[in-house]
């Protein structure tokens, strides 16, 4: 099971922060604003386990320019892509947007005009829940475990807050709570999913930018979004980890993505590697130096016993 999270369909509404905040009673983060943009959270952190980031370019996406090219986008993706989950379509296009004003674009006023070289991109960003996760395999304590669902969760009374799963997570998402110390980051919502729910986040976001379900159906969607994209000239449109293919070293993400751009962009790694991986070839390495230094010695009391 993960996310599937089309960025495209994002409005920076912020529910999914809210809710998971609400769901997960994790404290505040002071609500202050950056002074970089409209982000009032930064990051992702020990008690910021969903981060919706605006991303502002002085650039416009392919197709901009129009009122009308939200709505279609929005409704082409639903109709044939509900969210997996949820009870039919949560979605305030499908259910508010009349096609007949997706056939009739509106034309755009002085405002939209002198705006449209403009554009944000915007991204509720989370724990990527790996398959082959940093995080997990730095534990020496057992306490970051894989659950029957697929996700990497912490077990907050097992954790001695050594921080050791902090610098091997290669997207920066774990974190330690300044108050106990221990590390915390995003669960999947393993209570909620016992009990046959979908994660708060999922369940909050009013467009379905966030989905939720069997990783299979929603690599599949995403696929199909990333060609619906394309035919409407987003040239940028890419899924990001969505598979161990496109992603090895992690071996693909739990959490995958829908960008419309580079993934630095959004502040996301092109190529992020589990720091993990390269261990066995480090222990060969250092085999190899073992056996060559007692090769060398005995080369050298051989050679002092001839002398
Ligand atoms: S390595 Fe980082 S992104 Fe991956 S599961 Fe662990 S905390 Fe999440
Ligand atoms: S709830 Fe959905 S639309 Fe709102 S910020 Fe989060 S991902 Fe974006």
């Amino acid at each position: 099971m993960g996310f599937f999270t089309d960025t495209t369909l994002c409005i920076g509404c912020k529910a999914c922060e809210v809710a998971c905040k609400q769901w997960n009673q994790l404290p505040d983060d002071g609500f202050l604003f950056t002074g970089m943009s409209y982000d009032n959270t930064g990051q992702l952190g020990a008690s910021t386990w969903r981060h919706v980031a605006f991303v502002e370019r002085t650039t416009r996406l392919p197709g901009q320019g129009t009122p009308r090219d939200g709505t279609e986008a929005g409704t082409m993706a639903f109709a044939p892509l509900r969210p997996a989950g949820q009870p039919g379509t949560t979605s305030l296009l499908a259910d508010f947007v009349a096609p007949s004003h997706i056939e009739s674009p509106v034309p755009l006023g002085p405002t939209q005009r002198a705006l449209s070289n403009f554009s944000w991109l915007m991204m509720s960003d989370v724990c990527k829940h790996c398959e082959r996760a940093g995080c997990l395999e730095a534990c020496p304590t057992g306490s970051i475990v894989r659950t029957e669902f697929g996700s990497v969760y912490v077990q907050p009374d097992v954790c001695n807050g050594c921080g050791y799963c902090v610098s091997a997570c290669p997207f920066g998402v774990i974190a330690r709570r300044e108050d106990d110390g221990r590390a915390w980051k995003c669960t999947l919502c393993y209570d909620r999913l016992k009990d046959g729910m979908v994660p708060a986040c999922a369940k909050a976001c009013p467009t379905a930018s966030i989905q939720f379900g069997e990783l299979g159906e929603l690599r599949a969607r995403g696929a199909k979004r990333v060609e619906q994209l394309l035919a409407r000239g987003v040239a940028e449109a890419r899924l990001y980890g969505e598979s161990a293919l496109a992603q090895p070293g992690t071996e693909g993400l739990h959490a995958f993505f829908l960008l419309c751009d580079e993934p630095e962009a959004y502040n996301l790694p092109p190529d992020p590697v589990v720091p993990t991986k390269h261990i066995t070839r480090a222990w060969y390495a250092m085999a190899a130096s073992v056996v060559g230094l007692a090769a060398l010695c005995l080369g050298a009391v051989a050679g002092a016993r001839r002398t």
